[in-house]
Parts: structure tokens; sequence; C-alpha cells
């Protein structure tokens, strides 16, 4: 008579070791956007120009870089 009391570990093993790592979630621009601390528009962010250099073109205030 084979033992039926030994349940073998085969079958439900710890194989949770799926983690997705390819998550790009980041939309928008590598650099970012530009928001105007006024009136909150955002404008992307334009690469060798800071933020503050940009002027909003809702109302003309500098961004800020968020
Ligand atoms: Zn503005």
């Amino acid at each position: 008579m084979p033992d039926r009391d030994r349940t073998g570990p085969k079958g439900d093993g710890p194989m949770t070791g799926r983690r997705g790592t390819g998550q790009a979630g980041f939309g928008g621009g590598p650099q970012g956007n530009c928001q105007c601390p006024a009136c909150g528009h955002e404008q992307s962010h334009q690469a060798g120009v800071p933020c503050n250099q940009v002027m909003c073109s809702q109302c003309g205030t500098a961004m800020e870089r968020i």
C-alpha cells in the first residue's frame, strides 16, 4: 500500500516571481513639463530653455518646472 498521507511538493510551488519590469508610465516627455504658477497652465519643457525663462502663453507669467 502506498502512503497517501504524503503530499509531495509538486505542483504548488512558490512561483511568485513574476514582476513586470517594463513600466513605461511616464507621459509628457523626457524633460517633463513647465507649469505656470499663476494660472496653472502647463507647457512642454523645451530642452535647453529653463522653465523660468519661458513665459506662459496664457497670462505671460514666468513658468516653473514641475
Ligand atoms: Zn499662466
